[in-house]
């Protein structure tokens, strides 16, 4: 039985996510930007939190940690590099790593580039992948830490999971985003009619993440460093991929 996704909206515009195992209660919510709507949305499900899944040290993903577990104790897993600068950590891992939630098992992703440290949490029985401030809707975390290489290697490891994988990242960015793919391959007709989707979504109120991942390898510029159009509108035709990544992200940081 694959694992239920919640997707939980936090502060201004960060997403949280439930997972939870049907066979055996047990629920995992990946980050905690605030506490409130993720015990909210636990109590309404009638569900017992029993993991809490780390992805990156920045506050937006993790204070709220301290005020759920006072009232919800869970075992808290994060990554062993980043450890120093995480809250408390039960279970510290790295890439590679294995984690059980219920019946599931997860595999645990280095993603280092947004920050580094940063990891992803990719369940293949359940199809899903957690991948907050790294791969995102349409776009990918600003390079705070890492270097474009290591964003670009990041992405290429998420990239190469199978299509039909959900991709619950960490920001409903997808808007705007979509406004900077159209400007670097405005020919590209499922980022078109994507982003009709997108528009009709955000004026209903409707979060744009999760994603599918063969819907970000047609339509998100930063996995898409290989395409003829996208590296003609950047004078880089046949250039070296990480170089038109480079190029891609540099323009989006001042978009
Ligand atoms: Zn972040
Ligand atoms: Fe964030």
């Amino acid at each position: 039985m694959p694992l239920e996704i919640v997707t939980i909206p936090c502060l201004k515009d960060n997403y949280a996510f439930l997972a939870h195992d049907r066979d055996t209660g047990q629920t995992a919510v990946i980050d905690v930007p605030e506490a409130a709507p993720i015990a909210a949305a636990l109590a309404q499900r009638g569900w017992r939190l029993s993991h809490v899944l780390l992805t990156h040290h920045h506050p937006d993903h993790v204070q709220g940690l301290a005020e759920l577990l006072a009232d919800h104790p869970a075992t808290v897993i994060g990554a062993a590099a980043d450890a120093h600068r995480l809250p408390p950590l039960d279970v510290a891992v790295a890439e590679g790593d294995r984690i059980v939630i219920g019946r599931d098992e997860g595999q645990v992703i280095d993603v280092s580039g947004h920050t580094v440290g940063h990891i992803a949490f990719h369940f293949p029985a359940s199809s899903v992948v957690f991948t907050a401030d790294s791969l995102m809707a349409m776009g990918c975390g600003r390079l705070f830490e890492g270097t474009p290489a290591q964003m670009h290697a990041s992405l290429a490891k998420l990239s190469a999971l199978p299509g039909e994988t959900l991709v619950c990242s960490g920001h409903e960015y997808t808007a705007a985003n979509a406004k900077f793919a159209l400007t670097i391959e405005p020919g590209n007709a499922a980022l078109i009619s994507r982003i009709e989707k997108i528009e009709t979504a955000r004026a209903q109120g409707r979060p744009t993440v999760p994603s599918l991942l063969s819907t970000e390898r047609a339509t998100n510029p930063f996995l898409r460093s290989d395409s003829p159009e996208i590296q003609a509108n950047l004078g880089l035709s046949g250039a070296d991929p990480i170089a038109v990544f480079t190029e891609i992200r540099r323009r989006k940081d001042s978009f």
